[in-house]
């Protein structure tokens, strides 16, 4: 791969300059320093930060990089927890936040048309005011963007039902190094024409081109929504709930599960609803639909759900009763550091069959190397969060935390898993990659890295090869 440049010059100063006017350069370090980190707690510092407010600009800062062989880091609103924005590798880090139009809703082709700088929640609301729903629901998704959902395939609680977000994207609008435009996809729901260009856009993180638009698919909004949480005294008692809630034919929008620590860790800052001293997983279910046939598919729920036992068991029906019960499920991130100062937030995936082994296997690791192991999240898809809690000041904990992560890895391959079901891998799974891929399968990506990005100045460090 050719050799990079490896700082900027005076003339690549000023010609940065010309091109993002005003407010669209960054140089100063106070100001560059938080376009340098983001959710996975690593950072760095930019060589200078760029924010285009047009597609033009970012055509001539590719023609203008790639000539320059100069390394650029995409970057939108710094969610992302594996450090994909981080310039860990240096560049110039491009700010696409400005392009955050919704260009359009159309409730006639099923479709909108947005910049990548649109932050999703925001999409949802103008979505819903025309009766239209886009399912893809990061936990993330009040701060984070489109743009940031389809560069890493974000996934998020609607998943079992309705899937991630590369099945509500139909078409990239993408710059590539050297100024092309590609327009994949379209419109349409379906199209077999040629390779499938678009899906390798999604979950691409940065590494292929610079989204400039993006076409994302559309359902009608269900009517109504409604939510149960049980909880119960053991982990297999739990899996037996939600296994009973399949049998009855039920598709939940989401199946979310907490384990024993996570519980712990939620009773130390919150009143819960459930018995604190002999619960040990707690479910939490939802379902959507008409509002006529929801009160039926609820009852038909609680029985399910019942028939394992529960301790507890609340029902809420519509979004007023439901959020009280989704609130606890978001406490459980800020939780875990009731038990510790720093954690290592992993999001493998299993087999959903393998799911309780996986727990139980990740339990065992964490009690074999002394740390504390949280695992909670989407049940109803195989994809755990293993949140391993410890105290990074003290060098035994911290190597202990490592090695558990890698017998978590180790573990979740053995079961035919993945090491990350939607965070991605950028650089702090990036030395893992090869545990999971083959050098066939490396050596195929790289020759791809390779079509879109001849010279490699697009995140360069990041990702699987
Ligand atoms: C509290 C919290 C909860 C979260 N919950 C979830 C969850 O439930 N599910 C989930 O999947 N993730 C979750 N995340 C992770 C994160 O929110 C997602 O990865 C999100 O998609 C990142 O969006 P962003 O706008 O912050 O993008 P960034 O973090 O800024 O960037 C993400 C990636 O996109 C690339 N990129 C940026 N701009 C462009 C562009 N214009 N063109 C091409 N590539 C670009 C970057 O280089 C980077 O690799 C969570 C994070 C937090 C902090």
């Amino acid at each position: 791969m050719t050799a990079l440049a490896t700082a900027l010059t005076p003339s690549h100063l000023r010609l940065l300059e010309a091109l993002f006017p005003g407010d669209g350069l960054v140089t100063r370090p106070e100001e560059m320093a938080v376009f340098g980190a983001d959710s996975s707690r690593r950072s760095a510092l930019p060589w200078a930060v760029v924010r285009p407010r047009s597609e033009e600009q970012i055509v001539e800062l590719l023609r203008w990089a790639e000539a320059e062989k100069m390394p650029l880091v995409p970057r939108l609103r710094g969610t992302g927890m594996s450090g994909g924005a981080v310039p860990a590798f240096g560049g110039v880090v491009v700010s696409t936040l400005w392009l955050n139009r919704v260009i359009d809703i159309d409730a006639s082709d099923f479709c909108a048309e947005v910049e990548p700088g649109v932050v999703t929640a925001e999409f949802q609301a103008l979505t819903q005011k025309q009766k239209l729903f886009y399912p893809p629901d990061p936990a993330s998704l009040k701060i984070s963007t489109l743009g940031g959902n389809v560069s890493t395939c974000a996934g998020g609680m609607r998943a079992v039902k309705y899937g991630v977000t590369r099945d509500y994207v139909l078409g990239v609008r993408a710059v590539l190094p050297g100024g092309k435009i590609c327009d994949a996809g379209g419109r349409t729901h379906k199209n077999v024409v040629g390779l499938d260009l678009t899906r390798l856009f999604v979950g691409s993180c940065g590494t292929l081109g610079i989204f400039t638009k993006l076409t994302l698919k559309l359902l009608p909004l269900p009517e109504s929504s409604a939510t149960v949480l049980a909880a119960f005294g053991s982990l297999r008692g739990a899996l037996e709930g939600a296994h009973n809630v399949f049998r009855a034919g039920i598709l939940p929008t989401a199946l979310e599960f907490m384990d024993a620590v996570a519980c712990r860790g939620i009773a130390q800052i919150r009143d819960v609803p459930w018995p604190k001293d002999t619960t040990q997983a707690v479910l939490l279910l939802k379902i959507d639909g008409s509002a006529s046939a929801l009160p039926g598919d609820l009852d038909r729920l609680t029985r399910a759900l019942s028939q394992a036992n529960p301790l507890c068991l609340l029902k809420g029906l519509g979004p007023g009763e439901e959020e009280p019960l989704w609130e606890i499920r978001r406490l459980v991130s800020p939780a875990a550091f009731q038990l510790g100062p720093d954690k290592l937030g992993e999001d493998v995936a299993v087999p959903r069959g393998k799911t309780v082994e996986a727990v139980e296997g990740f339990q065992a690791i964490g009690a074999e190397n002394d740390v504390h192991v949280a695992c909670y999240g989407h049940l109803g898809d195989g994809n755990i969060h293993v949140n391993i809690i410890y105290d990074a000041g003290d060098d035994g904990q911290r190597a202990r935390a490592k090695a558990c992560k890698e017998a978590v890895f180790r573990l979740t391959l053995s079961l035919g898993g993945t090491i990350s079901g939607e965070h991605g891998t950028g650089i702090t799974k990036g030395p893992y990659v090869s545990w999971q891929l083959s050098e066939t399968e490396r050596s195929l990506m790289a020759g791809i890295k390779q079509v879109f990005d001849p010279s490699g100045i697009l995140n360069p460090g990041k990702g699987w090869v």
